[in-house]
């Protein structure tokens, strides 16, 4: 088996990937897990698309995830007449009219109107409040708001396309945060069982409270990943942190609604609250966003994504670059050489880390995943082998940062698919044993059948006592 980095990688699909042959060459070249964009994906692509993932990682008997990205409330401009975009002129007067369905065109007297799908709008905005169109491209500025229309100026002009973002940094978005899209999207993404559930334009504890009710209605057991871009989400990242199973660092909407400089300082607090909260942390957006175009990427890019690494993210993410660009293999070939690279450097700093991130242990489990981290950096170790029913003792284990690989035995499916975004897992399929030792000489096998291992090899394993699930108790160090 090849050296897998222990950073994962994250990808979306899209109308550039979303085939088998393409699917394949992208798990081949180092995706751990696929992302699907709800907002640009109906309910049979979603089924279609989930269907073709589970397949070939079947075929290539590996251990992939499956995140569904929900839109969330997510203001988009409406449509406009024949789809023909709008010059927005710097200095002239702009309506926004919020009725549902309306359709946006300049007319022939000068005077234009767009639409935006969101009713609320005209009550959210306030005169002289600033509104960013088009990823922040454009700048319009609130003058006077009447029932559901918004007068504005523009202040940086432009073209604008049909169904751009709407940003508005200064006010409070009054709109639910699942919208009935949002919802609908839910029902089918947990009926077509992902293992990642991602929500947009997160602001408070409740918001991802709120979405948590709908998934355990559906008795769906999926992980929630809470999308960090808004400023009210930042400052309530405590309260996030701890409903959420992970967080996606969503440079993006976040550069347009706190400005570009406010991104590294929050990208950086984000993985080291995540890491010292032990769940998954995910750094998005434009990593390698020239490799939309072109064959090479920056080396601003190339250091953007080695330096999220040295920041300790669990896993880096590709949007436009695999979905629509026009290199989504090469995309992700080159994020896995820049990772490799950068691990490799880092390496002998991750001791440093652990230690600096290690809070008290508090549980048998905590103590027994630390004294095994411990032991691979004393014992010169080949790896750390783990049996995990649900994934939290690997979990755990990650979070200490062990300088070996860690191999996470289970005999569940979705466990796998799950610790496909664990930063340094690499999950493998067991089964399902009766006594520890039955557990033990099965993964011992497959250790050796894959060539993780050699004869005199040192491992450290680490296991709970079958009768009590749940309890991570023994640490062995042990020649194969
Ligand atoms: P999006 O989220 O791609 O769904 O907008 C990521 C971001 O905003 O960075
Ligand atoms: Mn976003």
């Amino acid at each position: 088996m090849a050296w897998h980095n222990r950073t994962k990688i994250v990808a979306t699909l899209g109308p550039a990937s979303n085939t088998d042959a393409m699917v394949q060459q992208l798990i081949t070249a180092g995706v751990d897990v696929f992302r699907i964009n709800c907002a640009h994906a109906d309910h049979a692509a979603i089924a279609d698309t989930v269907r073709r993932v589970r397949r070939i990682a079947r075929e290539h008997r590996r251990a992939v995830g499956i995140l569904a990205d929900l839109q969330g409330p997510k203001i988009r401009v409406g449509r406009l007449r024949n789809a023909e975009p709008i010059y927005l002129k710097r200095g002239v007067d702009v309506v926004i009219d919020c009725t549902p369905g309306f359709v946006g065109e300049a007319h022939k007297d000068g005077s234009i109107c767009i639409g935006s799908g969101y009713r609320g709008l005209a009550r959210d905005v306030r005169a002289g409040e600033r509104m960013l169109l088009d990823d922040g491209n454009l700048e319009l500025r609130a003058t006077s708001v009447e029932g559901e229309r918004i007068h504005a100026r523009v202040v940086h002009g432009g073209m604008l396309h049909q169904f751009k973002g709407i940003n508005l940094p200064g006010s409070e978005v009054s709109a639910s945060c699942l919208s009935t899209k949002d919802l609908r999207d839910l029902r089918c993404v947990l009926a077509n069982e992902v293992d990642f559930v991602a929500l947009s334009f997160v602001r408070t504890a409740d918001d991802v409270v709120q979405l948590r009710r709908h998934v355990r209605r559906q008795r769906s057991d999926v992980q929630i990943i809470a999308k960090i871009e808004r400023p009210e989400a930042v400052r309530n990242i405590v309260s996030i942190l701890a409903v959420s199973d992970g967080l996606m660092v969503a440079r993006g909407d976040m550069g347009v609604e706190m400005g570009p400089e406010a991104v590294p300082p929050v990208q950086k607090r984000l993985i080291e609250l995540a890491n010292r909260a032990r769940k998954p942390v995910i750094t998005a957006t434009q990593m390698l966003e020239s490799m939309v175009l072109n064959p090479r990427p920056t080396r601003a890019e190339a250091s953007d994504v080695a330096n999220a690494i040295y920041d300790g993210t669990s896993a880096v993410m590709l949007s436009g670059e695999t979905a629509s660009g026009r290199h989504p293999v090469r995309s992700v070939r080159i994020m896995e050489k820049i990772i490799r690279t950068a691990e490799r450097d880092v390496y002998a700093r991750m001791g440093d880390r652990r230690r600096r991130a290690s809070t008290a242990a508090a549980t048998v489990t905590e103590a027994t995943v630390r004294a095994a981290a411990y032991a691979a950096y004393e014992a010169d170790v080949r790896l750390i082998s783990v049996y995990t029913e649900t994934g939290t003792t690997a979990r755990m284990l990650a979070g200490e940062r062990p300088p070996t690989h860690v191999i996470a035995f289970t005999p569940s499916q979705r466990t796998m698919q799950k610790l496909a975004l664990i930063w340094g897992i690499v999950p493998l399929k067991i089964q399902p044993g009766r006594t520890s030792h039955e557990l033990t000489l099965d993964g011992d096998r497959i250790l050796r059948e894959r060539g993780l291992v050699k004869r005199g090899d040192r491992i450290v394993q680490i296991a709970g006592t079958i009768r009590q699930s749940g309890l991570t108790n023994t640490m062995t160090i042990r020649e194969m």
